[in-house]
């Protein structure tokens, strides 16, 4: 049977406020039984704040909105990140007084609150959970849906992955892929030639050293062509091993909390092509979609990627040296790398359905 995905159009029906977003947000969220999953319990809304003078994070109204239907629904909410976009948090528009709940570092502010749990997947043999998380109740997973150069796409599973661990684990997890690129310095010449072939301007050369930026690779392999010396080498794996490893963590995370314990809140609204945690904004690439919600992370995450349409792309939205090239999913022709593969990772591991009916909110 399909997961239910409920949506709120961004794209309004009639021109009153009862027809906009905000107001399809608090019907929808009316549709998922707020006092029954939330009464009473300490709620953890995990969101990422972004950094410096990003604006594309999750508007403080909305938040807002969803901090006041759990907290009229029983709940107590905190608003949750990793410390440093907690520390700047009230920079971009998120305090406590604005968003009716206070706001915490998930594993406190030294980072160091947290629960180990042995994963033994490759080099990631352990994740360290944010105690905050641990210790929640339930939490609403409110997540931005936008690209990102090394998933492909940032949505409700890195909002997870890399936002409910500790620094450590994060680095761990990007380790999966960038130990797929290997560099032999004992071979290189130093003739550059590697730089000036990579369409991508993934390349740098610094201090004799050659570093290849992982989020800005397309795999297609010009690189590894265009060394004489055959001293570059990528394993093209290593993108489905960083996939993997999120859906893990993403997967030792869940089983904190009970079932029916955790919601799915995804923001489609200025889809840019890069991850807040950039710190910085660029232009939306598809015109504002609106917001998901669900129970079913796979069924979410999946929605939310169905709809971020290549034909629906904005002419002049991509900076340089970002490009469309190739086939698949609009984010794939831009980031080289399929989306759909943490989706396929969480789907082996039993945390979803890929199938969902989309029910409309009116
Ligand atoms: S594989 Fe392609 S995109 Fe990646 S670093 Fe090499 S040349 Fe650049
Ligand atoms: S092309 Fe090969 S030899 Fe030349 S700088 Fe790059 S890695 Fe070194």
């Amino acid at each position: 049977m399909p997961a239910r995905v409920t949506f709120a159009s961004a794209r309004p029906k009639e021109l009153r406020a009862e027809a906009t977003l905000p107001k399809l947000l608090d019907r929808m969220l009316a549709r998922w039984a707020l006092k029954k999953r939330f009464k009473g319990k300490r709620v953890a809304v995990k969101m990422h704040l972004g950094y410096n003078v990003g604006y594309s994070t999750i508007s403080p109204l909305l938040v807002r909105r969803v901090v006041d239907a759990v907290t009229q629904a029983g709940g107590k909410c905190f608003v949750t990140d990793v410390p440093g976009a907690v520390a700047t948090a009230a920079h971009r528009g998120y305090t406590a007084e604005v968003l009716g709940a206070p706001l915490a570092a998930v594993a406190g502010p030294a980072d160091k609150y947290v629960y180990p749990r042995r994963v033994n997947y490759r080099t990631m043999k352990a994740v360290n959970l944010a105690g905050n998380i641990v210790d929640a109740d339930a939490m609403i997973v409110l997540s931005h849906g936008k690209g990102h150069g090394q998933s492909g796409f940032g949505g409700a599973i890195k909002n997870i992955a890399m936002g409910c661990v500790d620094g450590t684990t994060r680095g761990r997890i990007h380790r999966l892929m960038s130990a797929a690129f290997q560099w032999d310095r004992s071979k290189c010449t130093g003739c550059l030639l590697c730089r000036d072939n990579c369409p991508n301007q993934a390349i740098t050369y610094r201090d004799g050293q050659i570093s290849i930026f992982d989020h800005a690779c397309k795999y297609c392999m010009h690189c590894v062509l265009a060394c004489p010396q055959h001293a570059i080498t990528i394993d093209q794996r290593g993108y489905r091993w960083f996939q993997r490893g999120m859906a893990l963590t993403v997967r030792e995370a869940l089983k904190t909390f009970q079932p029916g314990r955790v919601l799915y809140v995804t923001v489609l609204l200025q889809v840019t092509p890069f991850c807040d945690c950039w710190g910085f904004t660029t232009p939306s690439i598809v015109p504002d979609i609106g917001i998901l919600a669900g129970e079913d992370i796979v069924a979410v995450e999946t929605a939310a990627l169905d709809l971020i349409k290549p034909e629906d792309f904005i002419a002049g939205s991509l900076p340089a040296p970002l490009n469309r090239g190739g086939g698949g999913h609009l984010l794939e022709q831009i980031h080289g790398k399929d989306p759909y593969i943490q989706i396929e990772e969480c789907v082996k591991l039993g945390l979803g359905s890929a199938e969902y009916k989309l029910s409309k909110v009116q």
